[in-house]
């Protein structure tokens, strides 16, 4: 017995096989009436007979499959099939069935990576709501408290209400952050991000991130410098606005996450076709288990020193989007109570 026949070899055995028999009730139907004449009806009759059969069953089996493998690529495909191709012959070719096979393969296939692709896409989207909210809360609930408390009387209690108008304010400032944040991270994932490549001088591009930052670092009285004898040459191509970003976010962190009296200092280290930037301080450094962590979205080491200091959590992962919309790299070595060193590299111009 063949395993898995065409359609044709089905046809054929069936055919075969009514011949055989309608060949052996004539044969006996002769004998018993007529006795046996041999002549060409003998060879002509089972001729015909297998020739009928063969081409009826073919047709049928034909028609059936044709019927069903129809729904399948209807399924499939899930597209109106124009005139020409309902007209269009179907081709019992004898591979059919691992043709279909392998087509239903290919879909069911490519059906579990789209699937795959919405849970990964609706596990991200709760992820970041829930974290959305989360963040949100703390905040809100600052400024409903301060506020409540003015109106219970603390209006008019000298002793708290300038306070307490003070942190609310402080708190509406870091709502203010977190949504900031948040559109810019919402526009660096949705790959809205379109950069505006130029050429510039980095080391100016900093000394102007010092100063816009000059006053936070003098309350902790923290200098911010430029490392001696690095590079020479600081043209780079890049995207100038978000550079400044990714700047602004990494001496803003030094400054923050350094101790009073520190220094933040910012190197420039040539790599052949590229040049390293690096921003090192030495304040209270990142304990090793949390440095894979820190370009996550609303990670943060120490989640009150960080509210403390009116982060959203979000400042390195905004940075880690602009580095990588760049094709470029970026990366952290720090040690505990010694400091940390983000670098990232540019295009050298
Ligand atoms: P945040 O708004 O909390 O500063 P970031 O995304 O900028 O968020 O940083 C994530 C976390 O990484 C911070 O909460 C902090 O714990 C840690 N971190 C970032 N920069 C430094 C640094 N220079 N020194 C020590 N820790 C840092």
């Amino acid at each position: 017995m063949i395993k898995n026949p065409t359609p044709r070899q089905v046809s054929l055995f069936t055919a075969l096989f009514i011949t055989l028999i309608t060949f052996i009730i004539f044969f006996v139907l002769f004998w018993v009436f007529d006795g046996i004449r041999l002549n060409w009806t003998w060879i002509a009759f089972p001729f015909l007979i297998f020739l009928t059969a063969y081409y009826t069953s073919f047709y049928y089996i034909k028609n059936y499959i044709y019927r069903k493998i129809k729904v399948i690529y209807k399924t499939i495909h899930r597209h109106k099939r124009s005139p020409e191709e309902r007209t269009a012959k179907f081709e019992m070719a004898p591979t059919i069935f691992e043709d279909v096979e392998k087509e239903v393969e290919q879909w069911a296939d490519i059906q579990e990576k789209e699937i795959d692709k919405y849970k990964t896409w609706a596990e991200y989207r709760r992820k970041f709501v829930g974290d959305i909210s989360h963040e949100l809360k703390t905040p809100i609930f600052s400024i409903q408290g301060y506020l409540h408390s003015l109106i219970d009387g603390g209006l008019y209690d000298e002793e708290v209400n300038m306070s307490f108008l003070q942190k609310a304010a402080k708190n509406v400032e870091r709502l203010y952050t977190i949504v900031e944040d948040l559109s810019a991270i919402a526009r660096l994932e949705s790959g809205g991000l379109v950069l505006e490549m130029q050429v510039f001088d980095i080391k100016e591009l900093t000394q102007e991130v010092f100063e816009d930052l000059e006053m936070r670092a003098a309350e902790k009285n923290i200098k911010l410098e430029f490392k001696e004898g690095a590079g020479h040459n600081y043209r780079v191509r890049a995207d100038r606005e978000n550079i400044r970003q990714v700047l602004t976010n990494l001496v803003h962190n030094s400054i923050k996450y350094g101790n009073p009296n520190g220094k933040t200092k910012v190197g420039f280290y040539d790599m052949d076709k590229n040049l390293l930037v690096e921003v090192a301080d030495n304040g209270i450094g990142i304990p090793k288990q949390h440095l894979n962590h820190v370009f996550d979205r609303f990670y943060r080491v120490d989640k009150s020193r960080s509210r403390e200091q009116g982060g959203s959590g979000l400042g390195l992962s905004i940075v880690k989007h602009i580095i990588e919309a760049h094709k470029q790299t970026i990366n952290v070595r720090s040690t505990p109570n010694l400091g940390s060193t983000f670098g990232f590299t540019l295009e050298k111009a």
